[in-house]
Parts: structure tokens; sequence; C-alpha cells
């Protein structure tokens, strides 16, 4: 049964019993997903538990083997199969932020944000710099600009990358655990910028272990285990009565 919108529209993102193996290696197992448009949903769960891989299927950086992955482009709702103008079609509406940050280091700061606008959108340079520096304003780094990834702090590079996802005007966007490499004292200036990104209506599935993100931000947290998720629920139930004795030993662990 499809969960839907307030306004009756059909989910954004939707997994249906989706298999993926590594080899011999049952990665995620009936992993079955709804996410409505505007939601934020935070998914933890220990190391190696198959987070990175879901989040990496729904723009087919990674394959699944069995199941559906389908996406809402438009109104209309495309299937990830092999076909690649249905791979495209979602991967422009889905931008993705990673831990590492995975800015081009060669390139300063505003030609990173401007690749993909001018040579996948087809977008003439001069408007692409426009949408670039107004991104960079938003993020709070426009000084930065003419700047290389390697002469910025590990809080402005991940601002920066987070930049260059919206520059592509997305409908989603996935982070994965975007702040567990850097200094504490950074941390906050991301968070910042993804609460900013929330509040603005944006749909976000965020891997992290930032609990009080997790409580003030989203919708939904989910629990993943050995490739399953194992809970799932608004995050006031979530903390106070996690049901399941795996998320219970995790919460203990991390809180
Ligand atoms: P998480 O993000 O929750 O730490 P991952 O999705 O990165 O987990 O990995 C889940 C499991 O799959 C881990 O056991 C990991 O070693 C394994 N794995 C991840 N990527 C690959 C790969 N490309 N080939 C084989 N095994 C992989
Ligand atoms: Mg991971």
């Amino acid at each position: 049964m499809a969960v839907r919108d307030i306004n009756g529209a059909s989910p954004i993102i939707e997994l249906e019993q989706v298999n993926k193996w590594y080899g011999q290696f049952h990665v995620l197992t009936d992993i079955n997903l709804q996410v409505r448009q505007g939601e934020k949903i935070v998914i933890c769960g220990p190391s190696g538990s198959g987070k990175s891989t879901l989040i990496r299927c729904i723009n087919r950086l990674e394959e699944h083997q069995e199941g559906t992955i389908a996406v809402r482009v438009d109104g209309k709702r495309i299937e990830l199969t092999n076909d690649v103008k249905n791979v495209e079609a979602i991967r422009k509406e889905v931008g993705m932020v990673f831990q590492s940050f995975n800015l081009f280091p060669h390139l300063t700061i505003l030609d990173n944000l401007t690749l993909a606008p001018i040579w996948v959108k087809k977008l003439p340079k001069k408007e692409a710099e426009d949408v670039a520096m107004s991104l960079l304003r938003r993020v709070r780094i426009p000084e930065q600009a003419q700047k290389y990834p390697g002469q910025l702090s590990g809080g402005q590079q991940q601002r920066v990358a987070i930049a260059r996802a919206l520059c592509m005007r997305p409908q989603i966007m996935l982070f994965d655990e975007p702040t567990s490499a850097l200094d504490p004292e950074m941390v906050k200036e991301v968070l910042d910028v993804m609460i900013e990104l929330a509040n603005e209506g944006m749909t976000m599935l965020v891997v992290t272990h930032e609990m009080g993100f997790a409580r003030s931000v989203a919708d939904r947290v989910i629990f993943m285990d050995r490739g399953e998720i194992v809970e799932q629920g608004p995050p006031k139930e979530f903390f106070a009565n996690p049901r399941n004795e795996r998320t219970r030993t995790f919460l203990s662990q991390i809180l």
C-alpha cells in the first residue's frame, strides 16, 4: 500500500523488496522504503550495516539485483533499470554529498560548482556562475570562489560539496555521513546548512550518527543492521522507546 502525500501525490522515492549482493555477500535484504516529498529521513546503524550501499543504490552508484527502486521525476514514476535514460533522469533529481567531500582538487571552487551545470545541463557559463555564486552565498563562503579545495578547511569544503550538489537543482539530497570526517568544531557549520535546506522543504536522506540533528530535523529515523531495516519511527518514539534489542544496543553505544 503506497504512502500518499497530503496532496495525494505518490512517494518521491519508493523501494520495494530491494535485495543486493556483493558477490556472495547479501548486503541489502528485502528493503522496503517510501519517502514522501519534503520528508527528512535519518538512517543510522552500525558500521557495515549497508547504509551507504542503500543510499548509493538510489542514484545508481551501486546496482541492486532484486526488487524495484523508483523515483518521481516531473510527476512521472521512473524505475531504475539498465536503461541509461532512466538513470540519467533520476540522477538529475538526486544530489549526493559524501563523507570525503569528493571535490576536484585541480579546479577552483567556482569551477567545481559550474562543471556539471555547464557540461551536463548545458547552461551558459555566465548563468552557471551566477547560480554557483548565489549558492556559495547560501553556504556562507562566497569569498572562497577563486580558491582551490586544498586551501579550504574541511567544513568549508563540505559546504562547497553541498553547494555543488545544489547547483543541479535536485529535488532530493542524499548525505552519506557528511560530518564524520570533520574536526568537531566544524560539524556545526555543516549541520546548520543542512538544517536550512531541510527548513526550505528539501527531501533528504541522511546517513549520520548526529543524533541531535536526527531529533530536531528528521521526520523519521531508520535503524539498519546487517542489511535490514530493523526499526523506524518518528525521532521522539525512536529514541524514547526503541522496540528492537539491536536498536537499543546501538543507541546505548552512541548516545
Ligand atoms: P555502512 O555504510 O553501513 O558502513 P556499507 O554499505 O558501506 O555499510 O557496507 C556494507 C557491507 O558491504 C560491509 O560489510 C562492506 O564491507 C561491504 N561492501 C561495501 N562495498 C563493497 C564492495 N564494493 N564490494 C564488496 N563488499 C562491499
Ligand atoms: Mg557508510
